[in-house]
């Protein structure tokens, strides 16, 4: 018999009035509350800091949304020690009171929905359709690990005449949380609640300029119970602070998503053995992907029009799972390229804040300047097919697409990480398929076909975590399609999916004889 679904939690529908008077209203809300500080949470109490950051609404970064207060290496190491003290009380919870503290936080995103959908938009300039899907995803995380720990705390019996044998579960002590500012809320909730809901004392480092939105998601996490020093919530910069939790003896596991380089930096951190240390460390890290779609002749080509600007230009292409490379077969590549062109061309670029806006802003000046040379340098190397213009005032970048790129072009190759889509042509589906493998990445990918045995080889052989045949390659749901890749996308299990957890815990069996 088929499993019951998980019963994901609906988006919202803003064709409702009601809900879009909703949404207006908690931008005024939270716009009387914007510049106001946020402090590291430490042990319960809000710690104050000597140094702080001033994040910026990417749409217009005249506008500070909240001054972050950084903690120092002592108050990181404070967090630790509470930490460490914590962890006995917590680890004899049962799973279902850990679950039940899972489930409020969810309830109270749910009550919140559209203050923290304000509150995104306006901190990483993502438009609000996009934003009211990630605190979806969030209130899914919470729930599904919730469900998740009470199935694997049943364990497993493998009992024989005269001899019982109980393999059970048990948390691995302390937990580093490092997360992403582009999907801010989602990704930070995803990896800390796993990390509390097995049972281990967790420490969240957000990244910098989305620290407002990891500020709310501590507080509700506080609200719905979470202990002092079981959860705490520890902004500072990544090299020093970031690094020195990461290398401290007291730290069981690390959770992170971000870039490749960030992402092997800790990795070989992770890896030696400190003085005093009695484990080697656990590392997920989630990183980066330059995910391509293939278009082959039997495409139905609207459809595919649609998906790929999504998947590419969708909060201006700063996804892990967004397509930047198309991969058109000679047949049908200039009539693709050419409806592309003219259906990107259509998008509205600006402020996240506009209903009307497709492609917002990207997340801050670096960003900017990072895709800015990525654009000169595609223009060395393959020929332009369109460059909308970028708007005034804050970190825009109109959508660019590049035709005829060569499949090793750097344009082809690196994470560009903005609103760049490079098209390449391949003589047949055998080529395109080659070519979508011929990266150092393996996270999302996507097929449009009507050709059956095309689907069947893409399937055995298109070499991704995550494919996607006839539609978008993102907005992973949590428990259908659950989400991560291989090679150098990352390592550890699939975010929403069965084995997440296990990487949190600990497995040990108890054998008597009887
Ligand atoms: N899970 C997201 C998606 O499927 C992407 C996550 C990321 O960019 O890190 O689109």
């Amino acid at each position: 018999a088929a499993k019951r679904a998980f019963p994901n939690v609906a988006d919202t529908d803003y064709a409702d009035k009601n809900k879009r008077e909703k949404a207006q209203e908690a931008f005024r809300i939270v716009r009387g509350q914007l510049g106001k500080t946020y402090l590291p949470l430490v042990n319960g109490k809000y710690e104050n800091t000597s140094e702080s950051f001033d994040s910026v609404n990417p749409s217009n970064p005249k506008e500070i949304v909240g001054k972050i207060g950084l903690l120092s290496v002592e108050q990181a190491e404070q967090a630790l020690k509470a930490a460490k003290a914590a962890f006995p009380q917590w680890r004899k919870k049962s799973a279902k009171e850990r679950a039940d503290i899972l489930r409020k936080a969810g309830d109270l995103m749910e009550q919140r929905r559209a203050e923290l959908c304000a509150w995104i938009v306006l901190e990483v300039g993502k438009p609000l359709p996009e934003a009211d899907g990630e605190v979806s995803e969030a209130i899914d995380f919470c729930r599904y690990n919730a469900n998740e720990i009470e199935r694997l705390d049943k364990g497993y019996n493998y009992d024989l005449a005269g001899e019982t044998n109980r393999y059970i579960y048990q948390p691995l002590g302390i937990a580093l949380v490092i997360s992403p500012w582009n999907f801010p809320f989602a990704i930070a909730t995803g990896m800390t609640v796993a990390a509390l809901v097995a049972g281990n004392c967790t420490l969240l480092k957000p990244a910098e300029v989305s620290s407002v939105i990891a500020a709310k998601l501590a507080e509700i996490l506080v609200d719905a119970g979470m202990p002092p020093g079981v959860f705490q919530f520890v902004p500072g910069r990544g090299s020093i602070v970031g690094e020195y939790m990461v290398k401290h003896p007291d730290v069981n596991m690390i959770a992170f998503t971000g870039s490749q380089e960030v992402g092997c930096r800790i990795y070989a951190n992770a890896a030696i053995l400190q003085p005093g240390q009695k484990h080697l460390k656990r590392v997920i890290a989630e990183m980066g992907g330059k995910n391509a779609i293939i278009i082959d002749e039997s495409a139905d080509l609207d459809q595919a029009v649609a998906g790929v600007v999504h998947s590419a230009f969708g909060y201006s292409g700063q996804k892990c799972s967004a397509c930047s490379r198309v991969i058109a077969v000679d047949s049908v590549y200039d009539t693709f390229v050419n409806r592309l062109v003219e259906v990107t061309r259509s998008l509205n670029v600006g402020n996240a804040e506009d209903p009307s806006t497709k492609v917002g802003p990207v997340v801050d000046s670096k960003a900017r300047d990072r895709i800015r040379e990525y654009i000169a340098k595609g223009k060395e190397e393959a020929k332009l097919a369109l460059e909308m213009p970028s708007s005034e005032g804050g970190y825009f970048i109109g959508p660019v697409i590049f035709s005829e790129v060569s499949p090793t072009a750097t344009i082809a190759q690196e994470e560009i990480f903005g609103p760049v889509l490079a098209c390449i042509r391949a003589k047949d589906f055998p080529e395109a398929l080659q070519i979508a493998n011929g990266t150092n990445f393996a996270l999302t990918g996507g097929l449009y076909s009507r050709t059956p045995s095309h689907i069947e080889q893409a399937t055995a052989e298109f070499e991704v975590g995550n494919l996607y045949i006839n539609r978008g390659i993102t907005g992973a749901i949590v428990s259908r399609q659950p989400f991560g890749g291989f090679k150098l996308s990352g390592v550890g299990s699939k975010a929403g999916g069965p084995d997440y957890l296990l990487q949190f815990l600990e497995p040990r069996v108890v054998t008597e004889n009887i």
